[in-house]
């Protein structure tokens, strides 16, 4: 299997996170989002290890909480001493509704309004990550209205392109993100930074990109950004006190993926960092790594009920999901890749070609093409979509007036319980008047 948390049981059906998915859809009804919280939480405790170990106490792995956010992972977040990444006052105010303290938060995006930076600093945040000179400005402006002085790290682009999907690479010259490197940009944004009288510059950012596999992608960045920061040392006479690599580890959505040990990772990386600290004599920065997708992605699961199944002889198979693009919109953004199984099927053999889709009105609504399934697949079976738990409920819509599905979570291996309850008709209806 993808991930050592998805098992069968004898009887054929489908475990997750020890628990049997039809016994789940039975109780909660579907569309579905399971999230394993052992398995969030032994990632957690994975990052702070390999961080501890390989950079030192001060360094620290920060949630990019984009990938899922509601309040039961904030409170999860808060309880394994995580630092969190979030991106808007929504993230903010969830992340506060959990009582996280914001003092560990560092707020990210490339367009921060001046209200995102009025509550966000109301509110305590730690740190602001500006992408752009404009972003500094109306910063200062907030600071100095409230008499206090805030830190900062500056976002550049390090102008590497990780060789993944083009719509989530981040890190080239000509990227929305942060100040580049090569065009004198940084520089420039760093010089001004550290002219401003309530803004604390702290230290440099980057991200270069999402489901990275690639060999040595973050120790290329950590190259570029810390020679980066000696060149700051030595022409403005500041040293960055952290130094921020951003997220994007890959995880497992299909067996073709490759494993990655995030302890072998992040050595690898802490090497590249030490050896050029030694050669630029320069001290190590606090190390700061945001995974976001490696936290959750493993740990989520969706299940959906199949209904109609279309075969059009000669040309291909159609199962049909009651769920799809809006509570997975993955698929129809950047074709990303699924294994789906069915759930209640699972000792039949798996020797029927089909596409997966969704119940909307969009021919883009796909979960998933060429899935082989049990040949018996039909109206009432159980179809569970692995790998869910990154970028599908954050990413939810209620096209066609679909309620968003709930968040159950499983604990122990045999606890379960609701952290987000299903949108009822009257939730749709909430805001019209
Ligand atoms: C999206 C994002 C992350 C997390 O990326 P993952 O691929 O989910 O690990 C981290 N930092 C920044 C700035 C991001 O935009």
């Amino acid at each position: 299997m993808i991930c050592e948390n998805i098992t069968v049981a004898e009887n054929g059906h489908l475990k997750f996170a020890g628990q049997d998915v039809t016994e789940l859809a039975a109780q909660y009804g579907t569309p579905l989002y399971l999230m394993d919280e052992d398995l969030i939480r032994a990632n957690c405790r994975t990052y702070q290890q390999a961080f501890r170990k390989h950079f030192g106490d001060k360094a620290r792995p920060l949630y990019a909480s984009k990938a899922n956010s509601f309040k039961r992972i904030y409170e999860i977040m808060k309880e394994e001493g995580m630092g969190i990444d979030v991106v808007s006052s929504g993230e903010i105010y969830t992340a506060l509704q959990a009582g996280y303290d914001l003092g560990q938060a560092y707020f990210h995006s490339n367009n921060k309004t001046d209200e995102d930076i009025r509550y966000s600093m109301e509110h305590g945040i730690g740190y602001f990550v500006a992408d752009n000179v404009e972003e500094i400005k109306a910063i200062e402006a907030e600071a100095a209205r409230r008499g206090v002085r805030q830190k900062v790290l500056l976002r550049l682009t390090p102008g590497i392109d990780p060789h993944t999907y083009e719509a989530i690479s981040t890190g080239k010259v000509d990227s929305k993100f942060g100040s580049a490197i090569e065009t004198g940009q940084a520089e420039e944004i760093t010089a001004f930074t550290l002219k401003q009288p309530h803004v604390e510059l702290v230290g440099f950012h980057c991200h270069v990109g999402s489901q990275v596999f690639a060999e040595d992608v973050f120790e290329r960045a950590a190259v570029i950004m810390l020679e980066f920061v000696a060149e700051m040392k030595e022409k403005h006479g500041f040293m960055a006190q952290q130094l921020d690599l951003g997220g994007g580890y890959g995880v497992r959505y299909v067996e073709s993926d490759p494993y990655l040990d995030v302890d072998t990772k992040v050595g690898e990386v802490a090497k590249a960092i030490k050896d050029t600290c030694a050669r630029l004599k320069i001290e190590m920065p606090e190390i700061h790594m945001e995974p976001g997708r490696s936290i959750v992605g493993a740990a989520g699961m969706t299940l959906y009920t199949v209904g109609t199944v279309k075969k059009i002889p000669g040309y291909k198979n159609y199962v049909s999901v009651d769920g799809g693009l809006p509570d997975n919109p993955r698929f129809a953004l950047y074709h990303a890749d699924y294994t789906c199984l069915v759930g209640n099927k699972m000792n039949e053999p798996a020797n029927f070609p089909c596409s997966v889709v969704g119940r909307c009105c969009e021919s883009g609504d796909i979960i998933q093409e060429n899935v082989m399934v049990p040949e018996s697949v039909g109206r009432g079976d159980i179809m569970a979509v692995c790998t869910t738990g990154a970028y599908n409920y954050s990413m939810a819509s209620n096209y066609n007036r679909l309620p968003r599905p709930p968040i159950v979570m499983l604990k122990g291996g045999t606890e379960h319980y609701v952290a987000v309850r299903r949108e009822s008709l009257a939730d749709l209806c909430r805001n019209d008047l």
